[in-house]
Formats: C-alpha cells, structure tokens, sequence
C-alpha cells in the first residue's frame, strides 16, 4: 500500500468522522492524527499522546470503524499508537493546554449549577462494606498507620493534616483510608466526606476543563470538609492536575478540613511530583504500612476465614501464612481459592486439603517462568532481538512476535497484565490484553501459528529458567 493511498483513505475518513462527530472538542482529538498502516484486519494510527488515545478508544472507536467501512468496505481492528517524539516528556500536559486554548476561545459559555457536579463527587464515595477498624488486624507492620487513621477518625482536622500513608500494593492502605470513611459517615457530627480514587479525581478534573467548567470543580470542594484521595502517586507526571490539586489542598488546609492521603510510595519518592506538593504532602503525618510480620498475616487469615463464614483451623492459618508472605491481597486470594475449591469438592478445608491445593496458588519464586525467559525464546523463534520485543516499533514483523510474548507471559505466568505490560516497554495493560484477544483469534485461524505456540510454550515450560 502506497504512502498516497494511506494519506487519501485516511483524509477521507477524517472527513467522515467530522460529519459524523457534532462536539467540537471531540473533534480536536484527530487533528494530528496519522494513518500508519492500514490492512482490511487492522488500521494503525497515531495519536499525540495518552490521553487522546484513551479519550478516542472510549468514545470513537466504533466512529473510526464505521467511517472506514463508508470509505471502503472494511472493518479493521483499531491500533493507537502515540507518536514516538510526544512520548515521555508531554503527556496530558500539552493536551490540557490545547483545550484551555479551545475554551478560552469557544467554551466558557454556560456553567451548569454547582450542585449538580456536588452530587457527581458524593456519588463516587463508593465504600466497600468490609473495609472496617473492626475487620482490621494490627501489627507491628501497620500499628502507626492504623493509630493515626483512628486519631483523625476521631478528630477529622484536628490531629494529623494531612495524613499520608503509603506503602507496597496489598498492604491494606486502602482499607484503612475507607475504614476512616465508615467512621466519619456513621459518627453523629455529620461531615460531608469524599473518597476518590486519584484516576477519578484527574478525570473529574479532565471532564471539567473539557466541560469549560473547572469553577465548578473548584466549587465542589468547597462543600465538603473531609477530603480522602486514595492512590495519589498516579499525580506523578500530571502537571495541570497536580496544579489544580495543590489549590484543592491549600482550600482544605487553610480551612482546617482534613486530608488523608495514601501512595505507593513517600512524598519524595513520587516521581515528577512538584516540591511543593512533596513539602506539603509532609505537613502533617507520614506514615507507613509495611509487609505484615507472619502472627499478623495468620490472624488475618483467622479474621478473613472468619468473615467469610468458613473459620480456617490454626494449622491450615499457618500454613497459608508461611506461604504467602509479602501481599495481603494474595493472602486472601488464596483464602477465597480454598473456599471455592472445599465448595467444589465438598471437603472441608483441613491442613491436607489445604496443602494440596494450595499449591496451585503458590508459586515458589524459583521454578516460576520469569519474562525474560519467554522473552529470550519468543526472540530467538521467531529471529528478532529483545530490544525489537520491548521497542515500540511497529512493523508486523516485530509486532506479532511482541504480541505472541505477552500472550505466552500471561497464559503461563501469574504476573499482572501491567507487569506485562511494562516488561514489554508499554505502559497500559489493555495492550497486553489486546495483544491476548488478538493471538487468541489468530490461533484459532492459523494452524502454523497454532502449531508454534505449542513449540513455544513446550520450549518455555520446559525449559530451566534459570539459563
Ligand atoms: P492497598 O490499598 O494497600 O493496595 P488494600 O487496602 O486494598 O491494599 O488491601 C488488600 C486486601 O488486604 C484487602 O482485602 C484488605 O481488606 C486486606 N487487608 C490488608 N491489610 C489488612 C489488615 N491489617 N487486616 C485485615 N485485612 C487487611
Ligand atoms: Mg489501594
């Protein structure tokens, strides 16, 4: 396919979209896009950055598709690729600009009643039930983090402003922050209290500028007197939302309204996060929530059985907690996998069945097939180097391989869908499971392939990871 006809097609189903696509905003999000490759399965093009490409696979991707099928019978899958130069450095900032631009020129219109955008905010205080002081295990591991949860708790505004915890994935930062939320909503002094994942804050503020209505999430704040962001190192790189966020916060701290905050990581480990908001993040409590010591993950183990309706005997406790050590989260995936497996069998979960079973979940660290090693077999099979696996290039000849090697990690390892993810050079799990759905098809069509696959996963499986 010649570079003309790719330009030609595309412009016609730009046209298409324009018609097609009355928000003006909207719009906006194709104007620098690129057809790259086109066959009748799949249509690759390039966006300027992640945000266009999440805002046009939410809202246009069918568009896109229809519009093709208008300009020459096909129906491809959508590929969006975010063009090399935009990458790292840009992001949402430069976007963020472009439609500040767009509003101060077309926008800024109308600003729908505040209340509305109030009770958009106090619907997303979604609380799980369980998420309760009560239903949580201290230990040495969370003791201060839990105290100083339960002080402002207590006293919303008047101890620690603001509260910071952080620590590793499943640690239970989660159900202390909402913990403190059932605390607040069932005391008798009514606050009005918002819990909101980081993601959901950045895209009420997104939804906002796109809405020209940024007074308006201003305004929300202004209603409420307990502020909870859970997950707030997903700020890292987002320069207009931390700006907007540090007035939210100089709003709440100023006023004497609580804060609590919980990352990853401390404040000063967040990347690209402005030393302002690291010096305030400091202003009040720090606190940390570390991997839970094995007497608190058996009693958790007792306490999760418990709830659940099913209490574990000591031994199987034990047991489960000698296995599985550094992630609450695991700790009771592994709780929920005997359950479902003793309702199965109808067994009843005794030290046998437990370890029998369990071992299905547990993967000691030695014999799990790490990435590399798919990485280095898919590479050799199918004659390209590791760094074509984890570059973004795009050539069908570099991109079927990289596809087969996400689809092989997740069939035949336990790691995340954005481990895979990353491990591969890209930063959105969808493309791993794009990348699944797409092998997924092709096997069921392609004997070849098939017959490759199973070379592969015969070669990984049975291969020594270690060389
Ligand atoms: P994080 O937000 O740190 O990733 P979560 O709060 O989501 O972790 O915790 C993961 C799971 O572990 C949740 O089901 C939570 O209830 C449980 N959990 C974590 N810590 C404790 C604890 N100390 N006692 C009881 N359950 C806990
Ligand atoms: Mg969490």
């Amino acid at each position: 396919m010649t570079s003309d006809y790719n330009k030609n097609l595309w412009n016609a189903v730009l046209a298409e979209l324009e018609e097609k696509i009355s928000n003006r905003l909207h719009s906006l999000w194709f104007q620098n896009t690129e057809l790259l490759s086109y066959s009748k399965d799949l249509l690759t093009m390039s966006v300027e950055n992640e945000f266009i490409q999440q805002r046009i696979l939410e809202n246009h991707r069918q568009d896109i598709v229809d519009a093709v099928f208008k300009c020459c019978g096909d129906q491809p899958e959508l590929e969006l690729i975010i063009r090399e130069e935009n990458k790292e450095e840009q992001g949402f900032f430069d976007f963020e600009d472009k439609i500040n631009t767009y509003w101060q020129n077309e926008g800024a219109k109308e600003f729908p009643a505040v209340h509305a955008n109030i009770e958009a905010v106090k619907q997303r205080v979604q609380l799980n039930d369980l998420y309760t002081f009560n239903n949580f295990v201290v230990g040495p591991s969370n003791q201060l983090a839990h105290a100083a949860a339960l002080a402002v708790a207590n006293k919303p505004g008047e101890t620690y402003n603001p509260l910071f915890m952080y620590g590793a994935v499943g640690l239970g930062k989660t159900h202390l922050l909402q913990a403190i939320c059932h605390n607040i909503l069932s005391a008798s002094e009514k606050h009005n209290i918002v819990y909101l994942s980081c993601e959901e804050f950045i895209n009420q503020f997104i939804t906002s500028v796109e809405r020209g209505n940024v007074e308006g999430f201003r305004q929300t704040f202004r209603y409420i007197d307990i502020l909870v962001i859970d997950d707030i190192h997903f700020l890292a790189n987002k320069e207009r939302t931390q700006e907007e966020f540090f007035h939210v916060f100089n709003m709440f701290y100023n006023a004497h309204k609580q804060i609590i905050l919980s990352s990853d990581s401390p404040p000063s480990e967040i990347p690209e996060l402005r030393e302002r908001l690291v010096s305030r993040f400091k202003w009040g409590l720090v606190s940390q929530v570390d991997i839970p010591t094995f007497e608190t993950r058996v009693a958790i183990v007792k306490k999760k059985s418990r709830l659940k309706g099913t209490p574990f005997g000591d031994g199987v406790c034990q047991y489960v907690s000698e296995n599985i050590v550094s992630n609450i989260r695991e700790l009771e995936g592994a709780i929920n996998h005997l359950l479902a497996l003793s309702d199965l069998h109808k067994e009843s979960i005794t030290l046998e069945f437990a370890q029998q079973y369990l071992k299905e979940v547990i993967i000691p660290e030695e014999t799990m097939i790490q990435l590399p090693l798919i990485m280095n077999v898919v590479a050799k099979d199918f004659n390209v180097t590791i760094g074509d696996l984890q570059s973004k290039k795009r050539h069908k000849s570099i991109v079927i391989p990289r596809q087969v090697g996400m689809y092989l990690a997740k069939k035949l390892t336990n790691y995340s869908l954005l481990e895979i993810a990353n491990f591969f050079g890209k930063r959105d799990h969808t493309t791993v499971l794009h990348a699944v759905d797409k092998i997924k098809d092709l096997r069921k069509q392609d004997k070849d392939l098939h017959e490759k696959l199973v070379d592969l996963e015969y070669k990984i499986s049975g291969t020594d990871s270690k060389d």
